[in-house]
């Protein structure tokens, strides 16, 4: 019999499962070509050839040894150095390797941080709606995730957000650019949010420490700024990984950077070493550290998805949806013309469109939609949306 924490897991993640299945089970009706799948979140921008390069110079000049053994549970020192120059190069920052953990993924560093921070029944907010692994990374170590609400833009509500800070609180979690709705939270709005966070830690006596997963830091349109937390907030750590920005979420690479000014630096530091190793993780996988080590320059081409965005945001809004322009990310978070997300769920198979259920990321009378796919996909699947538009509309009539 599974543990009963596992069961409320597997619930909580019922949303995304049934989308799986549902892509899978229209792709053998219909084919491929014939199903627009829009639920996934996997990048369709190639990785830099400079990745596949720096993988291949790496195969060719280490010693088999060297390259496939434990790195310690940091990382390499040379890659986390790499790191923290690259780090100080963009954001004028003063760190070095001891403040960088290499991570599997942006979720592994996540879980970590979780891990060392956290106590049972302490509590995380984040604003909604919000990637719904979130509610599984706080149920992993008992504690429990606090919804706080944003407006018609999905920005923070700050009214809201203080009166949910309680001596429970111990993290703020960030994620801008935002996955579902693309939104990026501006500078004075996190200004706003420590200085809130900062109050209410004083008042209760203990560090509130803001997290910023950042997956999709690079993924950004129209020259929007997206602020570096750490120079906002002096209790900011900061999760991101390549998965995005190099096309490389398979490789399971990224990395948190914990400040030496955040409060107890030192004992959440080395707590990190010992609990990247009893999580299991033991070390970031070793020979995509040294690789994107020789690449911390390089960039996917954002242009792709931009264009994607521009198609999709421009027929939907023209057929009469109505939907944010996402800023960042490569998600577009529209309004269902019915009420009950689910509901338009099931409608738009009708018409082999694959989307995201609003509820699952905290936002119900939405969908997600991820336009990282084909631009063609896009081009195919606006009638589509058309026909479903017209049959709703001719329902309410
Ligand atoms: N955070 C957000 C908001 C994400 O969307 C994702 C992945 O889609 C992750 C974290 C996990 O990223 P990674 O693949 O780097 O673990």
């Amino acid at each position: 019999m599974i543990a009963k924490k596992v069961m409320a897991e597997i619930e909580e993640g019922r949303g995304i499962s049934q989308m799986f299945l549902d892509a899978v089970a229209l792709t053998e009706k219909f084919g491929a070509e014939n199903v627009y799948n829009f639920s996934i979140g996997n990048p369709s921008v190639e990785p830099p050839e400079a990745v596949k390069q720096a993988i291949i110079e790496e195969l060719n000049t280490q010693k088999p040894m060297a390259l496939h053994s434990y790195t310690g549970s940091y990382g390499y020192a040379d890659v986390r150095n790499a790191v923290a120059d690259h780090e100080n190069k963009k954001f004028g920052t003063n760190y070095t390797a001891n403040n960088v953990v290499m991570t599997v993924g942006a979720a592994g560093g996540l879980n970590l941080i979780f891990q060392v921070l956290l106590n049972p029944g302490d509590q995380v907010i984040t604003f909604t709606p919000y990637f719904s692994e979130y509610k599984c990374y706080t149920m992993n170590v008992d504690a429990e995730l606090v919804l706080s609400g944003t407006d018609g833009n999905f920005q923070p509500l700050l009214d809201e957000f203080e009166s949910k800070i309680n001596e429970k609180t111990r993290i703020v979690l960030i994620n801008s650019p935002n996955n579902p709705t693309g939104a990026v939270y501006p500078e004075e709005t996190m200004k706003k949010i420590s200085d809130i966070m900062e109050k209410k830690s004083a008042e209760y006596g203990a560090p509130i420490y803001m997290v910023s997963d950042e997956p999709y830091r690079y993924i950004a349109y129209d020259d929007v700024d997206v602020p570096y937390l750490p120079k906002v907030c002096k209790n900011a750590i900061v999760a991101n990984s390549f998965s995005k920005s190099l096309s490389l979420p398979g490789e399971r690479i990224g990395f948190l950077i914990i400040p030496s000014d955040v409060d107890d630096y030192q004992e959440i530091y080395n707590a990190c070493n010992t609990m990247n190793r009893t999580m299991g993780f033991v070390n970031a996988p070793s020979l995509i550290q040294r690789a994107v080590a020789k690449c911390l320059d390089a960039e996917v081409d954002v242009k792709g998805y931009e264009k994607n965005r521009d198609a999709l945001h421009k027929g939907l809004t023209e057929i009469g949806y109505e939907c944010f322009k996402p800023q960042g990310a490569f998600y577009l978070f529209m309004k269902t013309p019915l009420e009950d997300d689910w509901e338009f769920y099931r409608r738009a198979q009708k018409y082999q469109l694959v989307l995201g259920p609003g509820s699952g990321f905290g936002g119900p009378g939405y969908v997600r939609i991820s336009y990282c796919v084909d631009y063609d996909m896009i081009l195919r699947a606006l009638p589509k949306f058309k026909e479903l538009w017209d049959e709703i509309q001719a329902d309410q009539k």
